[in-house]
């Protein structure tokens, strides 16, 4: 097995794999490419040129459209909780660099433009329905990368592999040995990244997690996340610390396990069943709910 690392999509990605280096070497040129695909801050990516049209039709690569029609699906599925049109808010709250509250004012005026009926799919472009409108793939993109990337090492001849995209991993093939791949849930706010609460095996098919307690900022006493309620303009209060997904295809989980957050547990937990997938949320007062078929070892 070799392994290899790379920094994409504002995360350590890391692969391991029955093959050799250049193969992996090529893996992380596809992220390379993905990223200036989807990123939302290089100039000439696809998102970058839906963000700065000004409204009006946009060319978009097949990838794009793929991310894009399932992202669609989900803003039906979530009743408008999942919302990739989400960027302006995204923009007032941007918890990388705030330590503050945004104003009402700010948000309000961000939460004119979310609405999502005037994006539309035509052919190879995407109509953006008005200038101040604009995306943000990041509750869904580096699913949908982590299952391009798998499907590549399988073309290559790979029989056995596990990458993991910043909390997306991704497996094929059990370890060498033949026994499943050991994937472990991260304790929310844990002084280290590598206390566990829950160890999951898997031999193919991938688990996500998303979860509150990496980007955040704290006011008033309270912890202000990334994940934003497009319904309310402010950090979702679910109640949930943490979910995960365990499922098939890593960009449907993706966008589950960042809907679980939005919706709550008992909503979070039907959707993603309903879907094929399984679900575990941790909460804030410390309860674990999850989908009675996943047979998972709750280590605490
Ligand atoms: P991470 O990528 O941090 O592991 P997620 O997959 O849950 O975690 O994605 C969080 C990202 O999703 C945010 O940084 C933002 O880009 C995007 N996002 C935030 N709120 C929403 C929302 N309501 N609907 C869709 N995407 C969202
Ligand atoms: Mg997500």
């Amino acid at each position: 097995m070799n392994t290899v690392y790379g920094s994409y999509f504002d995360t350590v990605n890391s692969i391991c794999a029955d093959c050799g280096t250049d193969t992996l070497e090529a893996c992380m040129q596809l992220c390379d490419s993905y990223e200036r695909m989807l990123s939302k801050t290089i100039p000439g990516s696809d998102v970058w040129k839906i963000n700065h049209c000004k409204g009006g039709p946009v060319p978009i690569s097949p990838d794009t459209r793929n991310i894009l029609e399932c992202a669609f699906r989900f803003y039906q599925l979530t009743e408008g909780a999942f919302n990739i049109a989400l960027k302006p808010l995204i923009d007032v709250w941007d918890i990388k660099h705030r330590h503050s509250l945004p104003s009402e004012e700010e948000i309000t005026e961000a939460m004119r433009y979310l609405e999502i009926d005037g994006w539309e799919l035509q052919g190879d472009c995407l109509i953006v329905p008005n200038e101040k409108a604009g995306i943000d793939l990041g509750g869904i993109a580096k699913g949908y990368i982590a299952d391009r990337i798998a499907d590549f090492l399988k073309s290559e001849g790979a029989a056995s592999a596990l990458l993991n995209f910043g909390g997306n991993i991704v497996c094929f093939g059990g370890k060498p040995d033949g026994s499943p791949w050991k994937i472990g849930l991260q304790t929310p706010f844990a002084p280290s990244q590598a206390e566990y609460f829950a160890v999951t095996e898997l031999n193919e098919g991938t688990v996500v997690t998303s979860g509150i307690y990496e980007r955040f900022f704290h006011a008033d006493g309270r912890t202000y996340h990334h994940i934003i309620d497009p319904r309310t303009g402010w950090p979702s209060r679910s109640g949930i610390l943490s979910a995960s997904v365990i499922g098939k295809d890593s960009m449907t989980a993706d966008a589950l396990s960042t809907s679980l957050l939005l919706l709550g547990w008992e909503k979070g937990l039907k959707l993603a069943e309903e879907n094929g997938y399984y679900a575990l949320c941790i909460t804030e007062n410390g309860e674990v709910h999850r989908s009675e078929k996943w047979n998972i070892n709750i280590i605490q």
